[in-house]
């Protein structure tokens, strides 16, 4: 059944990799990849639906295009050919973001703020980032900017921005100098705040301009919660929380754990980090700003007691190092989250062999409309020979541990 009605441009863009399923096909879909790729893992849970299925992200961002009349527009980028494609308006943001990203666009033409082209390398507004909270409806918009544009937004531009939105209390300028549509690292808050400030399980995390927050909210709080279930957590229990970004998992484990280490390379997402915990008073959790391999190599040589390990890293997945000293400090559980089936199941297979059993998997749709899925795997440590094998997909084989 197609499903195509809840967007205007959704055969032009390729930001819905699933537009042609409704919306109980796509979970099915994703129940069955995970079924076939975890194909012998012991236990397969059912995936956990989105709340939202539509307007669901926390984060939107707009490249514009100008016509030859010079009308601007928002569009979204696609990444696949470095085009653009004109939307007024995305399903997946929410109703607010969109209006914001119409409302750029007028005042761009209005202000004389080019597009900045990426095939001709010319123009200032390279990207427009919104940051919204849930649990406030208030919002932040960052203006990426090209770095060798002499003009970028100018406080009159953020002024009448702010005038127009009620709920946009941050407004922040960069300039990129790399090739790209993040923002670079030199912020310059033209309006209003330095954070935001969201909820999840009722607890509160700044978002910065740069920093990682997970991108649908409300499923989240689902994410996490299950992870931290599947690690039963207790007060005799001492947890690393590796890749721990803005310390999120860490913070909320803290509430069931006797103590938590999380460590994080970013050290600007450290710095969120001791700011969270300080917004929640948690005392039980510190912030180690390391590489994780480092790190573990370390705790390794101190004979550190750690009795779980909750493992959030990138797409690239977990390093080979990182996972035998990992093994070697011996937590009795280990549960790893990831974005990425691929380098997840390398990671297990070695797990594996360093004698941990993967006890059971769920998948999350955190993404609605996209093929992405998000897996949570348990596993505890086995002495015995007789765990399971994680199976060899030709795929994996691709995707080799560093
Ligand atoms: N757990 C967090 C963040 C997950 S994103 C959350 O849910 O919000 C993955 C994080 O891993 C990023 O913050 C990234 O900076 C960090 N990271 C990537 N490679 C790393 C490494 N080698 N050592 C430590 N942290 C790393």
């Amino acid at each position: 059944m197609s499903d195509k009605s809840y967007c205007s441009v959704s055969k032009k863009c390729n930001g819905c990799q699933l537009s042609n399923m409704d919306y109980q096909r796509q979970l099915k879909y994703k129940q069955n990849e995970m079924r076939i790729r975890f194909n012998r893992l012991l236990n397969l849970e059912k995936i956990t639906p989105s709340p939202l299925t539509l307007h669901y992200r926390n984060k939107a961002q707009f490249v514009f295009r100008e016509d030859k009349d010079g009308k601007i527009s928002p569009a979204i980028y696609q990444s696949s050919d470095r085009t653009a494609v004109k939307c007024r308006g995305c399903a997946l943001h929410t109703e607010k973001q969109n209006a914001v990203g119409l409302e750029v666009a007028r005042l761009m033409e209005k202000y004389r703020i080019k597009p900045y082209d990426m095939h001709r390398e010319r123009g200032t507004l390279r990207s427009l980032i919104l940051r919204e909270s849930f649990e406030s409806g208030n919002m932040m918009a960052v203006f990426v900017c090209d770095g060798r544009s002499k003009f970028g937004i100018s406080e009159a531009f953020a002024t009448e921005l702010s005038e127009k939105f009620s709920y946009l209390k941050s407004i922040i300028t960069t300039k990129s100098t790399s090739n790209k549509l993040t923002p670079g690292d030199n912020p310059k808050v033209l309006f209003g705040e330095e954070h935001l400030i969201d909820t999840l399980l009722s607890l509160r995390f700044v978002i910065s301009y740069n920093s990682f927050f997970q991108i649908n909210t409300r499923q989240t709080e689902n994410l996490y919660s299950t992870a931290i279930d599947f690690a039963s957590l207790t007060k005799e229990d001492t947890v690393l929380d590796a890749y721990s970004g803005t310390g999120t998992i860490g913070i909320i484990a803290s509430e069931k754990a006797g103590k938590v280490i999380s460590v994080e390379q970013n050290e600007n997402a450290v710095k969120d980090a001791i700011l969270n915990a300080k917004l929640n008073n948690i005392e039980n959790i510190s912030f180690v700003c390391d590489d994780s391999e480092r790190y573990m190599k370390k705790l390794e040589h101190e004979d550190a007691k750690i009795t779980a390990a909750i493992l959030d890293p990138p797409r690239a997945g977990c390093s080979k190092s990182f996972l035998m000293s990992l093994s070697r400090v011996a937590p009795k559980k280990i549960v790893y989250i990831s974005c990425n089936i691929d380098t997840q199941l390398r990671d297990l297979r070695l797990l594996s062999k360093c004698g941990y059993k993967p006890l059971k998997a769920q998948g999350f749709d955190m993404f609605p409309y996209t093929k992405h899925i998000e897996s949570i795997v348990c596993l505890s440590r086995d002495k015995s020979d007789d765990y399971v094998r994680i199976p060899v997909h030709t795929k994996d084989l691709q995707t080799k541990a560093n």
